[in-house]
C-alpha cells in the first residue's frame, strides 16, 4: 500500500506519519517511512543542494530536473523494492509536490509536469493521498517555529524567502488536486491540534482499507 502526504510548509506531516507509523505497526502491518526530496543516499545530496541558500540563481526547469531525479531514483531504490516486499509505504510528498510547487507555484505547465512525473515514477502512483490543508499564515508560523527550535538558519533555506503569495498558490494549487482525485485524496484540517490531525489520518486510512 502506498500511502502519500502532501501539503505546505508548516502542515505537520512528519509528525502525522510519526504517530501512524505506531499505529500501523500496532495493526500488524510494516510500514517504511521516507520522504521527497532526500529519500536515497542520491536525494539526499539533492536535498542538500536545493535546500541550501547558497544555491542562487537556479532556473525553475533546472530545480524541477533535480526534484524529478531524486524521485526517480528514490522510487528504484526504496519505494518500488518495499512495495513488492508487501511493506506500506508511507511518503512525505510525492508527485503532487511537483504539481503544487513548481506547477501552481512557479508556473509550469501541469500537463507538462503530469508527463515528466510519470516519466520519473515509471507510472507508480499512490492508492491514497492525505493532504494536510491549512492557512497558510499558520503553516509558515509554525515552519518557522520549528526551524529555530532546530537551529536551522542556513542549510536549510532557499525557500524561507517565497512570498505569501507563492505558498498561497501552492495551497490552492493542492486544493485544485484534491478537487480532480477525490477518489485517491483526503483532505485532512492541520489546523487542529496534532493528536486531531493523527485521528484524522487514521480515519482516511481506515476508510481506504474497508474500500
Ligand atoms: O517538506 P520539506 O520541508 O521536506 O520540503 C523541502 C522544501 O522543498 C520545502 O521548502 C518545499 O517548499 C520544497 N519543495 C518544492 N518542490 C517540491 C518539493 C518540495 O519546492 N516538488
Amino acid at each position: 500500500m502506498f500511502i502519500t502526504f502532501e501539503g505546505i510548509e508548516g502542515a505537520g506531516k512528519s509528525t502525522a506519519i510519526e504517530f501512524l507509523v505506531n499505529y500501523l505497526q500496532a495493526h500488524g502491518y510494516d510500514p517504511v517511512t521516507t520522504r521527497e526530496p532526500g529519500g536515497s543516499a542520491l536525494g539526499r545530496r539533492l536535498r542538500s543542494l536545493l535546500l541550501d541558500v547558497r544555491t542562487t540563481g537556479l532556473a525553475s526547469r533546472a530545480e524541477l530536473f533535480l526534484f524529478l531525479a531524486d524521485r526517480a531514483q528514490h522510487v528504484a531504490e526504496v519505494i518500488r523494492p518495499a512495495l513488492e516486499a508487501g511493506q506500506v509505504v508511507l511518503c512525505d510528498r510525492f508527485t503532487d509536490s511537483t504539481l503544487a510547487y513548481q506547477g501552481y507555484g512557479r508556473g509550469l505547465d501541469t500537463e507538462y509536469l503530469r508527463s515528466l512525473n510519470q516519466a520519473a515514477t515509471g507510472g507508480l502512483q499512490p492508492e491514497l493521498t492525505l493532504l494536510l490543508d491549512l492557512p497558510v499564515r499558520c503553516g509558515l508560523e509554525r515552519a518557522g517555529e520549528r526551524n529555530r527550535a532546530a537551529g536551522i538558519a542556513i542549510a536549510e533555506g532557499r525557500f524561507d524567502s517565497e512570498s505569501i503569495d507563492f505558498h498561497e498558490r501552492v495551497r490552492q494549487g493542492y486544493r485544485a488536486l484534491a478537487d480532480e482525485e477525490p477518489e485517491r485524496f483526503a483532505i485532512i484540517d492541520a489546523a487542529q491540534p496534532p493528536e486531531d490531525v493523527v485521528l484524522q489520518c487514521r480515519s482516511a486510512i481506515e476508510a481506504h482499507l474497508r474500500r
